[in-house]
């Protein structure tokens, strides 16, 4: 611990008591609040009478008192109840005097109280000192999750603990106390101390003179400062110390483009400045801030944080002024959205109740922060209270993809007490029926999740309840009926389940009836506990879903790849998620693997949901947007998204039409076809690049634009010859401003079926695919998943030999041999 140089042991004569071998008393030097003690090889204790205690001639402003009590207990009558009961330790006891002499022949009595000067060793919960501190500071740490990653011990709180960063002072038992006595004489030298007994007895352990002007024990509030510190970025506490104060925090600076942030790239990762962190401390006017690094000498080692206050180069204006921001839609009206701002060294700014670190770790924090590398931001519903640093501060508010996002700056100075900052809706497409969702939300509160999709644009979520090993989560949220709506009726949060087995697959059973579909997991870890049988199949818990008025979606698409091969040949799934975690773009692989079952027949929805965990996933970042006939309400859009009136996005817009058909329509013709399929496209929040045409899984034709933003609309012309039924559906390309030529695949719809003259569509060799899936997934029960129990074994057996007798039968109904692998069940049949 860092020593600050202000302070001088004070060497004593009279000790007059040994250690015993517990050793639970300070010896030898000792530093407890940056001040350095000399508690020799004896203490001194005294129950009795006076003891007189040589200095060997002290001057200080300030003596710093190392002690402790023991405070006579109260006296309770036989119920247990005090008369003018003083607490336990008892406050304001007296337990001693300290008669300081001086060598003029003057003294000063000083008394020592108990919970005052003064305190006991063991004290309880909440019975801390009023004018001295607990020998042990409070400290600053990472999250546990950071120091694992650092590759250090986690700090040994734990999680929750973790969470909160921080360790109280003192420890409830074997505590010392410091007491500061600022010494009315100064000047004169100070020759000797006598303790006087009054009713308690008093541990001293040490005296320390210090010659600075303020309490050496009272820290100032929380300062910034931009310092460039060497050594490991892992270890960033290692990195600084301080004397007399705390280090808060040690956060690498975002560096975002201030000086044209209005036209800056939204939600951008801001970038790297070498070696250059934010430091948040607290100090004593004297503290000294220590550049400890990696072993490289600093040029200065120390900092006075004297110094740093004086240098504005360092020196980060504190965020002290109290304002009242308010964000409002075009007439006014405070909204909720998503909310970030930075002060002009790119220090993050928060609302006074939102983190100042937010955590972006797996099932850390479900708090309604959003973190997108090391840009933070958080939901608000539409007010917040800041506390502000004076000068330039930087704030960027999103509201979903039909909202103009908004980049501004705001010159604060202390009179300051109101920000209000307005939105612009650029396209409306609510209005034509659209309405947005998350189909995969996990561990937020439903009143959590209902504020974030009001912010995010998103008009239903699905929170789904879990199993996670020995872990449950949303259990209780779980209803089997209504949902969490809010004010206007437009956000909706409806309690599902994700049902899960880490080869079969995960299942998301959205918005059912009635009682909770069991188990939520099956089959060992990790995603079962270890032992859980294999008692339910996909299938079987899409069916039990569909009996309780339930949505079948399979989420994350297709991992994990197994049985919801078997799942969608029974017919059982309504939608896919075809988005991918961690991206903001549709998945080609995903794609691919649902472009087959297209490709066999199986009309099936593309969906968006985002699987968020964590705060490192936004609600919605990947949505489904749904068309609704009439108003809307969780069952109607659960109609939409049955009937295939979808698409799925990352950012832009896309409807179709063809003849008349939307997607999740079907077209049945007889003969060729000349097809117009007409688009819309529309966007703010994405560039947009390309709009695809894809037929039967193929890219027939596309449209480029250069970064196309607002409306858009165009057709495609498609020629099917006789018997070519088909499936068409549209895709659409772009790219995040700021994000150079880095193309993702943003949005996709649902298809359009056209039939020929009543011809299936099916794509034998993608049929044969799917047939191994099931054959796979059946090998798989049937020999290494944690047996059943007989009867709940040869059900699961029985869905997955109904879903591969089906797809089976319809390809040799349409004349399609294949070569029977092994674990085909039909092949002594020959073909
Ligand atoms: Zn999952
Ligand atoms: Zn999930």
């Amino acid at each position: 611990m860092i020593i600050s140089p202000y302070f001088r042991p004070v060497e004593i004569t009279g000790r007059n008591t040994s250690h015993d071998e517990t050793g639970k008393f300070p010896t030898g030097t000792q530093t407890y609040w940056g001040i350095p003690f000399n508690c020799g090889d004896k203490y001194i204790y005294l129950n009795d009478g006076a003891l007189k205690l040589n200095f060997d001639g002290v001057k200080a402003n300030w003596l710093v008192f190392l002690h402790a009590s023991e405070t006579p207990e109260g006296i309770a009558d036989n119920y247990g109840i005090y008369k003018n009961f003083k607490g336990s330790t008892q406050l304001m006891e007296q337990i001693c005097d300290y008669i300081i002499s001086y060598d003029d022949g003057s003294e000063v009595i000083v008394p020592i109280r108990s919970r005052m000067e003064i305190n006991d060793m063991q004290n309880h919960w909440g019975q801390g000192a009023m004018l001295a501190k607990s020998h042990i500071r409070g400290k600053s740490f990472e999250t546990a999750t950071n120091d694992i990653y650092a590759g250090r011990k986690p700090d040994g709180s734990g999680w929750g603990n973790s969470q909160t960063r921080v360790h109280s002072e003192g420890s409830w038992g074997g505590e010392q106390w410091l007491y500061a006595f600022e010494n009315p004489n100064p000047d004169k030298i100070i020759t000797n101390i006598e303790i006087v007994k009054k009713n308690g007895n008093v541990f001293l352990f040490g005296v320390t003179a210090g010659d600075i002007k303020e309490h050496p024990l009272r820290y100032g509030r929380r300062q910034k400062a931009l310092l460039e510190l060497k050594g490991d970025k892992n270890n960033t506490f290692d990195l600084i110390d301080i004397d007399m104060g705390h280090i808060i925090s040690v956060t690498p600076q975002a560096v975002y483009d201030n000086k044209s942030w209005e036209n800056s790239p939204v939600e951008d990762y801001p970038g790297n400045a070498d070696n250059k962190y934010i430091v948040e401390f607290d100090a004593h006017d004297d503290a000294m801030l220590y550049l400890v690094g990696d072993g490289v000498p600093y040029v200065p080692p120390k900092i006075a944080v004297k110094d740093i206050i004086k240098n504005n180069e360092i020196y980060i204006n504190p965020a002290e002024i109290p304002v009242t921001l308010k964000v409002c839609d075009e007439n006014g009206k405070p909204v909720p959205v998503k909310i970030h701002a930075h002060g002009t060294a790119g220090e993050y700014l928060p609302p006074r109740n939102r983190h100042r670190l937010p955590n972006p770790y797996w099932f850390e924090d479900y708090s309604t922060d959003y973190t997108r590398g090391k840009h933070w931001a958080t939901y608000i519903d539409g007010t917040a209270e800041y506390l502000l640093p004076s000068g330039e501060v930087f704030f960027e508010i999103l509201k979903g993809f039909e909202v103009k996002p908004l980049r501004c700056r705001v010159c604060v100075d202390p009179d300051m007490t109101e920000i209000t900052i307005k939105l612009d809706r650029v396209i409306d497409w609510r209005s034509k029926g659209w309405v947005t969702a998350d189909t995969h939300v996990h561990f937020l509160s439903p009143q959590t999740a209902l504020l974030e999709s009001e912010a995010e644009g998103v008009n239903v979520v699905n929170l789904l309840a879990s199993q996670w090993g020995e872990l449950f989560t949303n259990i209780g949220d779980f209803t089997g009926k209504g949902e969490t709506i809010n004010e206007s009726g437009e956000h909706i949060v409806r309690v599902g389940t994700e049902n899960r087995q880490h080869i079969m697959g995960h299942i998301s059973l959205l918005g059912y009836d009635g009682n909770m579909i069991l188990p939520l997991t099956t089959d060992g870890p990790s995603e079962s506990a270890q032992g859980d049988p294999m008692e339910l199949t996909l299938t079987q818990w899409a069916e039990q879903c569909r009996k309780q008025n339930g949505l079948v979606i399979l989420p994350h698409f297709p991992n994990p790849r197994a049985e919801n091969a078997a799942a969608i040949v029974s017919d059982l799934i309504d939608g896919v998620e075809v988005t991918k975690l961690g991206t903001n773009g549709i998945s080609p692989y995903y794609l691919s693997d649902w472009y087959r079952y297209l490709n066999c027949g199986y009309h099936i929805a593309a969906v968006g949901g985002t699987d968020k965990m964590s705060a490192g996933t936004a609600i919605g970042e990947m949505r489904t947007y749904a068309k609704l006939d009439g108003p809307l309400t969780y069952q109607t859009w659960k109609e939409a998204v049955i009937a295939g009136k979808t698409f799925v996005t990352s950012g832009a817009l896309i409807d179709m039409q063809i003849e008349g058909q939307g997607m999740g329509g079907t077209l049945n013709l007889s003969g060729g076809a000349n097809l117009t399929v007409m688009w819309d496209v529309a966007s703010v929040t994405i560039l947009v690049t390309s709009v695809e045409l894809v037929v039967n899984g193929d890219t027939r034709d596309s449209v480029s634009f250069d970064g196309l933003t607002g409306e858009k609309s165009g057709y495609f012309t498609v020629n099917l010859k006789d018997g070519e039924s088909s499936w068409i559906a549209l895709r659409v390309r772009g790219r995040l401003d700021g994000d150079g030529n880095h193309e993702v695949i943003t949005a996709h719809t649902s298809a359009v079926f056209v039939i020929i003259d009543g011809k299936p569509i099916f794509n034998a060799p993608d049929a044969v695919t799917i047939l191994d899936q099931i054959e796979g997934t059946t090998a798989y029960v049937k020999t290494l998943a944690t047996k059943a129990q007989e009867s709940q074994f040869k059900l699961a057996l029985a869905s997955l030999a109904g879903a591969h007798r089906a797809l089976h039968n319809k390809m040799h109904a349409a004349g399609h041999f294949h070569n029977h692998s092994p674990e085909d069940m039909h092949s002594e049949h020959k073909h």
